[in-house]
């Protein structure tokens, strides 16, 4: 929950703050404060122009390396509105140059000495004040003065973010005023030793580059879901990486869920552990994405939970704060923005492909067939009713999709003196039917029929229905829907025959990878006990005052939202360890795991239907022997 970012501006902001011509002044806060410090001697160095030696030529090493440039570049940027006279030359140059163009000005008190290098047997210098218990790299990195992305460092000892290592930077300020000398470059990865300047080169440092940004091989990648690894935070508590808790910074509940959900379909999460994405060239939105994916499964987390933060501020900009973090979300609005976004910044196709074009339609896109007839009303006036004719035309089109709708039928209005006796339930095979081919539904003025075409995806996403709107008010419909196991979902009743890509009467098996479910019993403040209780209806707004914010959570009903993951490596372990005599099943762990915020635990996946599930995804089961039809 910490907004950690934000540090302590005061003697940088009179820093930036100080026009050009009164350098002088600024450096009687640091005299202040460091009598006799080296920082006042180094500025006052640098502030002479003629003994500047970056007016004249820039020195031959500066050029070479990557960060370098960097730095460069990001010092005009930073620098620019502080201090426009070539500041932006200064920091790269001081990075290489530095000592000795001190040494030649530098007075014989000791100024702090920009080395390329530690000195001999004092590499591990500052490295024991590292607190990698503060440090948490999940927000946004933004200078804690500047409030600038470009070129930031975080502080190893507090965790704070500063711009800039270069002299004049914010970092090497708050080296000297603070006293912390080891920051790390959130882009570059590399360790600097400041205000001195030199890389810190140690392998003990390994741990914290690996969770700036975790990486994978694609054979770490294989086992996941083969083998269960058990890993230890900080404080030396065991978690399963891939089965975290996500902060909850106010009420993004539900863009946590769907993270979750996609973090565990494999071929999206595959694709983000592995692929390399260039940088720049790359939207934020699929990097940061990308690094969330990373950090959920990493197995050398410093702490066994991930803050969305950075993700939240790139998705509440780009959706021009329609999803944001202070104001719940309906999770199936989020995921179709998101899919939809997601796939676009991935370089996916805007126009509607047969083939995917990028790996969120490979997953979950595919096709069905809309059949609609027109329905036409007349008044028998001679018996004084409607009259109700089909038309004989039937349209029919094919549409791509990538979430499935399940309706649920209206639930009864009557209530029992035991209110919970009476929460319907209804087989998720029969939501299905809407998919028969057969099983119409009305809609404005048409009877329209759905079925699936072949081939199906590799994934479904089932968005069962819960709210309906009008202008008044806001419904919830709790009916449970019930399915008999996780395991073994036939969905060939609901497909358009195809003999060239399936064998009708086929069955097509999917298995259930996870499940979003709403829990009404968390209310928000203002919400009546009894619209929480029988979870019916919720009038939106406690004055009447319509709701204008959309779907779940609207109005004065709030709701939580958690997801069900199935654990596909313990699966697998389970079934390995399973002695063949053994009466009594033996559990390495569960296979089913439950994550609501922060909280992880066990769901036995008996409960699976005893919720409100709310958005599932199915998993296609890969038929051994049949070539070619893995994705029929
Ligand atoms: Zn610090």
């Amino acid at each position: 929950m910490s907004h950690r970012k934000c540090g302590n501006p005061v003697v940088l902001v009179s820093f930036s703050n100080r026009p050009i011509m009164s350098k002088r002044q600024a450096e009687l806060p640091l005299e202040d404060n460091f009598p006799g410090s080296p920082a006042s001697k180094k500025v006052r160095v640098e502030e002479d122009p003629e003994s500047d030696p970056r007016n004249g030529a820039v020195p031959a090493q500066r050029a070479s390396s990557q960060e370098l440039e960097q730095d460069d570049r990001n010092g005009s940027n930073i620098l620019a509105a502080a201090d426009i006279e070539g500041e932006g030359l200064r920091e790269g140059e001081e990075d290489n140059a530095g000592s000795s163009d001190i040494d030649e000005d530098a007075p014989a008190i000791s100024a702090p000495k920009r080395q390329s290098a530690p000195m001999e047997g004092y590499g591990d210098l500052y490295l024991d004040t590292i607190n990698r218990g503060v440090l948490d790299f999940d927000f946004e990195k933004l200078c804690s003065v500047s409030l600038s992305n470009i070129n930031v460092y975080a502080c190893l000892v507090c965790g704070k973010y500063f711009q800039g290592r270069g002299p004049k930077s914010h970092a090497y300020f708050h080296a000297l005023e603070v006293g912390h000398h080891v920051f790390i470059n959130m882009g570059i990865k590399k360790v600097f030793v400041l205000p001195e300047g030199y890389e810190a080169k140690n392998q003990s440092l390994d741990d914290i580059k690996y969770v700036v940004d975790p990486h994978y091989t694609k054979d770490q990648v294989v086992k996941l879901d083969k083998e269960v690894h058990d890993a230890w935070d900080l404080s030396g508590s065991r978690y399963r990486p891939g089965f975290v808790g996500m902060n909850n910074i106010k009420a993004n509940d539900y863009l946590n869920v769907v993270v979750q959900l996609l973090a565990h379909v494999h071929p999206i999460r595959n694709f983000f552990l592995l692929h390399e994405f260039p940088t720049p060239g790359t939207p934020q939105l699929a990097l940061r994405f990308s690094t969330l994916v990373r950090k959920l499964w990493n197995p050398k987390a410093f702490r066994s939970h991930v803050s969305p933060h950075e993700l939240l501020q790139e998705i509440a900009l780009r959706s021009s704060k329609r999803f944001t973090l202070t104001q719940q979300s309906d999770p199936v609005d989020f995921m179709s923005w998101f899919l939809n976004n997601l796939h676009l910044s991935l370089g996916g196709s805007k126009k509607p492909s047969s083939t995917p074009t990028s790996i969120v339609q490979a997953a979950f896109q595919g096709q069905l067939r809309i059949e609609s007839q027109a329905i036409t009303a007349h008044s028998d006036t001679q018996n004084a009713r409607l009259v109700f004719t089909e038309s004989g035309t039937i349209n029919s089109q094919v549409t791509p999709f990538l979430i499935l709708t399940l309706d649920l039928p209206p639930t009864p209005l009557f209530q029992s003196t035991n209110r919970e006796s009476i929460i319907p339930q209804i087989p998720l095979t029969t939501l299905l039917n809407k998919y028969n081919g057969i099983t119409a539904s009305e809609k404005l003025a048409h009877r329209v029929r759905h079925r699936l075409l072949h081939p199906l995806p590799p994934y479904l996403l089932f968005h069962i229905k819960r709210f309906s709107k009008n202008r008044f008010v806001s419904e919830r419909n709790p009916t449970i829907v019930t399915f008999p196991s996780p395991r073994s979902l036939d969905m060939s009743p609901y497909v358009e025959p195809n003999p060239q890509i399936w064998p009708p009467g086929e069955p097509i098996m999917y298995d259930l990878v996870a499940n979003i479910i709403l829990d009404p019993t968390v209310a928000a403040p203002g919400a009546t006990e009894d619209a929480a209780d029988k979870g019916v209806s919720a009038a939106s707004g406690a004055g009447g005052a319509p709701s204008t914010s959309a779907g779940a959570g609207a109005g004065s009903e709030k709701v939580s939202w958690l997801v069900q993951l199935h654990d596909k490596a313990m699966s697998a372990e389970n079934t390995r360890h399973q002695p063949s005599e053994a009466t009594e099943p033996q559990q390495r762990g569960p296979e089913w795991l439950e994550v609501q915020d922060l909280f992880v635990k066990r769901a036995e996946s008996e409960t699976l239907f005893t919720r409100e599930g709310y958005l599932m995804v199915w998993e296609r089961r890969k038929t051994p022997g049949k070539k070619g039809k893995g994705r029929a």
